[in-house]
């Protein structure tokens, strides 16, 4: 059984700076980490790779910077089997649509998988779209926002979350499922002690040519969002805390406050 999780590096900060000149975020000088959903889909792979009676092989696919190997072995320590990195400068400027694209191509020509994990969205783009479609492109069942999954005779029980409640659907393999932020405890880069098989580890690298890509189906040429602006949310105003004069002076000078504001007339 083959199971391929997507693993995006982010930039570790919620206050990411955007390029006034390409609207584009700044990734330069911002520490990286692994997606904490994709670490979520890392540990439902580990879980079921627990559970089937049968060799399961994990592996990882990021679409990103000769830097994500370092992650990539981080994936191998936890438990992953095989490592993967789709790179190259084609890939600059690419949408949701041209990384979809590039990360279907590039697992099929991996291989046949029973399972794909991703995160339910990343910290820094945040659209929530690659898993699903890749499962499109794939032409693949999809299970979205997962909070656990667990093999029952022959098929998958997983838990979703869907805001006002919990769903459990059952689904067979092959499927697309997206692991929700925070789901489960991410799994421990040192329970393993698989440190020296991360080091060693043999990274496989694809490009877009090894794949077959169709160069105009990645990066600027290939993406069809415009980002037209882009703009810091407006800072909302904290509260005023009256509380100097007595109790008449106060209530009067929120009164005045108020009609300043044209909330009382
Ligand atoms: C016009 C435009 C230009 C852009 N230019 C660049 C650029 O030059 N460089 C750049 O780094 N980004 C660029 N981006 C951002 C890039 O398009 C997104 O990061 C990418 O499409 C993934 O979208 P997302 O982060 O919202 O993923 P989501 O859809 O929120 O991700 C969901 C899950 O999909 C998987 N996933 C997502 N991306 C990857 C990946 N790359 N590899 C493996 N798994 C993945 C992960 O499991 C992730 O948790 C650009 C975006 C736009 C709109």
């Amino acid at each position: 059984m083959k199971i391929l999780l997507l693993m995006k590096t982010v930039p570790d900060t919620t206050n990411a700076k955007i390029d006034p000149e390409t609207n584009n975020l700044i990734r330069d000088g911002v520490k990286t980490i692994i997606n904490p959903s994709d670490l979520c889909g890392l540990k439902f792979a580990l879980n079921v790779k627990e559970q089937v009676d049968e060799d399961v092989e994990i592996s990882v696919l990021t679409m990103g910077p000769p830097s994500a190997e370092k992650f990539l072995r981080e994936c191998i320590q936890m438990g992953a089997e095989e490592a993967y990195l789709l790179e190259g400068l084609e890939f600059k400027g690419s949408d949701t649509i041209a990384t979809s694209y590039a990360l279907s191509e590039a697992a099929k020509s991996i291989g046949d998988f029973d399972i794909i994990f991703a995160g339910d969205q990343t910290m820094d783009g945040d659209t929530g779209q690659v898993g699903s479609q890749v499962a499109e492109n794939l032409g693949m069942n999809q299970v979205t926002y997962i909070t656990d999954i667990n093999y029952v005779d022959g098929e998958y029980e997983v838990k979703r979350n869907i805001g006002e409640g919990v769903e459990t659907v059952k689904i067979k393999a092959p499927f697309v499922a997206t692991a929700l932020k925070g789901s489960v405890n991410k799994p421990s880069k040192f329970a393993l002690k698989r440190s020296k098989i991360a080091k060693e580890k043999e990274i496989h690298d694809l490009t877009a040519e090894s794949v077959g890509l169709d160069l105009d189906k990645i990066g600027q040429k290939g993406s069809l969002t415009i980002v037209k602006d882009l703009s810091a949310p407006e800072k909302s105003e904290t509260g005023i805390i009256i509380d100097e004069g007595s109790a008449e002076e106060n209530v009067n000078k929120m009164i005045d406050i108020l009609v300043g504001k044209k909330l009382l007339v």
